[in-house]
């Protein structure tokens, strides 16, 4: 886009015959206004580019004469805004970097159930990148040799008080202190960087990652509107209201059971991470494992065994029939004599038996 000096002059709102000081005040006042870094709205990046070759295509008229015609480009204001919390701060393409894929990573995390962690899943994350400007590569301007005009060439200008008087040097903001004369890079309007861009990527988390694995993702194989970077993700995985992960794969699961049930050996269906299970209790056991239900020994390898302990809950309120059943239970082993005991309990009768006898006759 070209522009010619009188639309260069209405760009900036001023009169074909402004002054070199008053075509820097509202350029200023404008590139306060407009620049990206402060000014969110879409439009943004492109009315920044316009100011600045406007002001450009005015400073290489001359300022048509006018008084104090000494042509020098601004600095552009400075200032790094936060993308937000969502964003991700990209890095800067280094000087050396010949792309600006090159030495870009962005740091995520993802959070997952262990469920998802146990048998991978595919994650979306979205995001946004800021891309920094591949036409002065990051600088946010272009230096075009010679002197600075500002500066003259020294890098350096007077230092004025509030009241104007001269109280030394100052860098040159022009130039940077540097004496080169330069101008802010239209392409970004003097920042450096691109306004921000949104991304959207499908993540395959292999089965077996870990609370706190960082997982690797080329940004050339991802899928979906990627922001051409690498990923370097961090893995969280939530704690499960139920099943406990050892370092080994072994997945540990305390469950409550009911206590009838369990002396009937009934079948009951138990938790793992892929599914319910369906296990044959036994009434001599309280633990038991499934093997290979467990979470995997490794990342992508086979999974570790799962192991379920029950705790058996035998109800405090019984109704009618349930006591009136359990005495006749009861009544089973009382009346079944000594040789149907279990070992255990004969081998405490046999034990109170000699105890008693040991004290005597005074114990009834
Ligand atoms: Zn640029
Ligand atoms: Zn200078």
């Amino acid at each position: 886009m070209e522009l010619d000096t009188d639309n260069a002059f209405a760009e900036l709102g001023l009169a074909p015959d402004a002054t070199e000081r008053e075509v820097k005040a509202a350029w200023r006042r404008l590139a306060s206004q407009w620049h990206p870094d402060r000014n969110e709205s879409a439009g943004a990046v492109a009315r920044m580019q316009r100011i600045n070759q406007a002001f450009e295509e005015i400073r290489r008229a001359g300022f048509s004469g006018r008084p104090g015609g000494n042509a020098d480009t601004p600095a552009t204001p400075d200032g790094d805004a936060p993308d937000g919390a969502e964003a991700d701060q990209a890095a800067a393409a280094s000087g050396a970097a010949g792309t600006q894929r090159q030495g870009r990573t962005l740091h995520r995390k993802l959070r997952m159930t262990l469920e998802q962690a146990a048998s991978g899943c595919i994650k979306v994350l979205r995001g946004k990148v800021t891309d920094s400007c591949a036409v002065c590569r990051g600088a946010g301007h272009q230096v075009l040799g010679g002197n600075c005009a500002r500066c003259g060439g020294s890098g350096a200008v007077p230092r004025r008080s509030f009241f104007g008087w001269p109280t030394g040097v100052a860098e040159c903001e022009a130039c940077l202190g540097g004496g080169i004369a330069r101008q802010a890079c239209a392409a970004c309007a003097g920042a450096g960087k691109m306004a921000p861009r949104g991304y959207k990527i499908n993540v395959r988390i292999p089965p077996g990652v870990r609370n706190g694995d960082l997982l690797h993702v080329d940004g050339r194989r991802v899928s979906g509107e990627g922001p051409g970077a690498d990923f370097e993700i961090r893995i969280e995985v939530a704690r499960h209201a139920f099943f406990e992960l050892d370092d080994d794969g072994t997945i540990r699961c305390e469950m409550p059971i009911d206590g009838f049930a369990w002396m009937a050996n009934r079948q009951v269906k138990v938790p793992t991470v892929t599914g319910l299970q369906t296990l044959q209790l036994s009434r001599d056991r309280l633990s038991y494992r499934l093997e290979g239900m467990g979470f995997p020994v490794q990342c992508r390898g086979q999974r570790a065994d799962q192991v379920v302990t029950l705790v058996p809950i035998f109800p405090q309120q019984l109704s009618t029939d349930q006591q009136i059943l359990l005495d006749q239970l009861s009544a089973t082993t009382l009346g079944a004599g000594e040789e149907a005991l279990d070992d255990r309990l004969r081998a405490w009768s046999r034990g109170l038996r000699g105890w008693k006898a040991a004290m005597g006759p005074d114990c009834s």
